[in-house]
Parts: C-alpha cells; structure tokens; sequence
C-alpha cells in the first residue's frame, strides 16, 4: 500500500488554519486599500508588517530562508520573490503583485494578490484577469476524490485558452504548520492523475501566468524571479481546505 504523505488536519488544526487565513483575508482587505501610485514598495512592507504584528501573528517570510522582508512585491515582469525597497516606488500602469504569508498560533496561511495600479495597458489587465480566474478555476478542481493533476490542468488550459503560458518552475504547496509541506502542486498537469485530495487536506494554490514565454530566471540578487524575455507575470494565491467534503478558500474575504 503506498504511504500518503499529504498531511491531513484534524478538526482542531483546520479551526486554527481557519483563524490564520481569516487574519489573512482581513490584511489584505486593508492592503488594498493602501496600495497606490506613489507609495514605496517598502512602505507597504512596513504596511503590513505592522498588522500582522497588531493582529498577534508573525510574517512567515521574514527570515525564511534569509528574505529580508515580510512581503514579497513583485512589480511587471517580476514573477515573485521581489524585495521591497524604499527607492521602489508605484507608477501608474504597473502590475505588483503582493505575496504575503503570516503564521498564527502555530498555523500559516498564504495568499497573493496582483494589483493595478492607475491606468494599465488591455493586455496587463486582461493577464491579471486571467491569472484570477485561473486561480478561481484550480480552486474548482479542489474536491474529495479529484486528483492534483485535475487543479493543474484546469489552470493550465484556462491560461492557454487565454492565450498566456503558466511558469512551471515554481508551484503551490501544502501548508499547515509549516509554510511549505507536501504536495507540490503545480500548475500544469494531467487530468485524473497525481494524489488523492482528501478532507482534512490544505493546499496553497498559486498560479502565476507571464504573457510571453513561461521561462524565468532568477536576478543578481539572488531573490527577485523575472520572465526572461522581460513581458509582463501575474500571480495570485490563496489557502484552500476540504473540510467535510466541501472547499473552503481560507484566505477568502467574506
Ligand atoms: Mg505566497
Ligand atoms: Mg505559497
């Protein structure tokens, strides 16, 4: 019999991945309402710093692995993992997606939103548009007894439909009481094939499409993931659980 690896929550764990997603969900309500033209990418960083702090959570990716900041702010064709900086400031037709992870009574959650800022070009925005519902449609797949190819294949043939690639060098993941557990879930795949999703699973699902090729690569700084062929990336991320045969999108607001 092969060992499932996948980690699956008791009832006590999903309530505490509840409250983690739910302080999530609430930051970035706020987050949204701060970020606009003219702020510096650190200013949000300290934005958000400062709630997880107020909300009695820590940022999960302060430190991690040596990431200098709580927030990962990744701005047109940066794919992720941008470090914010008081130099850095937002314009009027970028696209920044703000990757937040906090961690609260043992539990994290993670979720990332791609924000428009001022006026964009038809094609950023129909990408960040995109990138959403492909998000929304990997969350669809998401049930008792479908399998982790059928999340990947749904985003990856709804960005394809879309006319965008996926980036295939980094994928979601399992979260609970660790950010990053087993399953890697990838946004690509083959229909009805991979690991059994099971109730009591927590997936993190995060797509990332590019407009151009899917190839990236990582910046002198040994952080920041760019599209090589410098077009436009969109990402969005949200923490998702089955708990009693149902889909629950933990960093959702609402
Ligand atoms: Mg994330
Ligand atoms: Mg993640």
């Amino acid at each position: 019999m092969k060992i499932n690896l996948i980690k699956i929550k008791s009832s006590d764990e999903l309530k505490k991945m509840k409250k983690a997603g739910k302080l999530l969900a609430t930051l970035f309500a706020e987050v949204s309402s701060y970020v606009r033209e003219g702020k510096s990418t650190k200013q949000i960083d300290t934005f958000v710093y400062k709630l997880i702090c107020k909300m009695g959570a820590k940022p999960a990716f302060l430190n991690y692995h040596g990431f200098p900041a709580s927030t990962r702010i990744s701005i047109n064709d940066e794919v992720v993992h941008g470090i914010p900086k008081s130099t850095r400031l937002l314009k009027s037709g970028m696209i920044v997606g703000i990757d937040v992870g906090l961690v609260y009574d043992g539990y994290f959650s993670d979720s990332c939103h791609t924000y428009m800022i001022g006026k964009v070009s038809p094609k950023a925005k129909k990408l960040v548009k995109t990138t959403e519902e492909a998000l929304y449609a990997g969350i669809a797949e998401m049930k008792v007894g479908k399998r982790l190819g059928d999340i990947g294949y749904a985003i990856c043939s709804y960005a394809k439909k879309n006319g965008f690639t996926v980036v295939r060098d980094f994928v979601g993941h399992g979260i609970g009481k660790s950010l990053h557990e087993k399953p890697q879930v990838p946004n690509f795949g083959k229909k009805g094939t991979g690991d059994q999703l099971l109730d009591g699973m927590v997936l993190a699902i995060e797509p990332m499409l590019n407009e151009g090729r899917c190839n990236v690569k990582l910046k002198s700084d040994n952080w920041t993931v760019v599209t090589t062929d410098r077009k436009l990336s969109a990402h969005f991320e949200h923490t998702v659980a089955l708990i009693d045969g149902k889909t629950e999108i933990l960093t959702e607001t609402g």
